[in-house]
């Protein structure tokens, strides 16, 4: 796999980051993935711990040998994301085309998170906008998108791996997390996007779920991150 990009939704403290990434290092992962900024739906809930995090996310990664990536919000943070190897424009953010245009004209690989509510075209045009800047190297990135089914938090579009696959030369990959809501549901998410086509995985790990400060219902316990990735092994991925 390409990109088998792991971490916790938030960066929380030092050591809970290199906890999750000596964890996620041993179990194969390649990407530590990990929020500083965080776009929360609620202005009154965590919102990261901005550069602080960034810093403790870099010497994580750079302590176990993998590369990190972070979500930026505002191009006015790029000089704080500079220790950080891949740039994430969060699902809320597609059509920020300030953003989107900025992340052009720089040259690190950009991971573009689905629209929640974007087709796979309108998620294209927002990839030009970043290419037609000058930085080719756009990673896409299905996390599910908004349906009137409520027994999952998304819905995770399988089919945008096969369509993306049709329609562009981008590298794809899927967050079954944040589509499934529940951690329940991303061992077999995974095998789903890597058997349809998906070029990596981006998981949500914490090493204690239960009292994370975001997202910890869809993360994945270091125990379980490491029989998801026995499991891919096992079925040839
Ligand atoms: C995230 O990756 O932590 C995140 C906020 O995801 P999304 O933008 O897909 O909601
Ligand atoms: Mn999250």
């Amino acid at each position: 796999m390409k990109y088998f990009i792991a971490g916790p939704c938030a960066i929380e403290s030092e050591a809970q980051i290199n906890a999750v990434a000596a964890a996620v290092k041993t179990a194969g992962a390649n990407i530590l993935r990990g929020g500083a900024f965080k776009p929360r739906t609620s202005p009154y809930t965590f919102q990261g711990l901005g550069i602080k995090g960034l810093e403790l996310l870099s010497r994580a990664a750079k302590t176990n040998g993998l590369l990190s990536a972070s979500e930026i919000l505002d191009a006015a943070e790029l000089e704080s994301f500079k220790d950080i190897d891949i740039l994430q424009i969060g699902s809320r953010n597609m059509q920020n085309f300030t953003l989107l245009k900025a992340l052009g004209r720089q040259p690190k690989p950009v991971i573009l998170k689905r629209g929640f509510a974007s087709t796979i075209k309108e998620w294209l045009f927002a990839a030009e906008y970043i290419i037609s800047e000058g930085n080719e190297k756009v990673i896409l990135c299905e996390r599910g998108i908004r349906t009137f089914e409520d027994s999952t938090r998304f819905t995770l579009d399988i089919s945008a791996v096969p369509v993306i696959k049709a329609q562009s030369e981008l590298d794809i990959i899927v967050d079954p997390c944040h589509a499934a809501g529940s951690w329940e549901y991303v061992i077999p998410l995974s095998k789903a996007a890597l058997a349809a086509g998906a070029d990596g995985l981006m998981i949500e790990v914490h090493n204690d779920p239960d009292h994370a400060l975001s997202d910890g219902a869809q993360s994945l316990t270091p125990k379980n991150f490491a029989k998801l990735s026995k499991e891919l092994l096992h079925t040839g991925f």
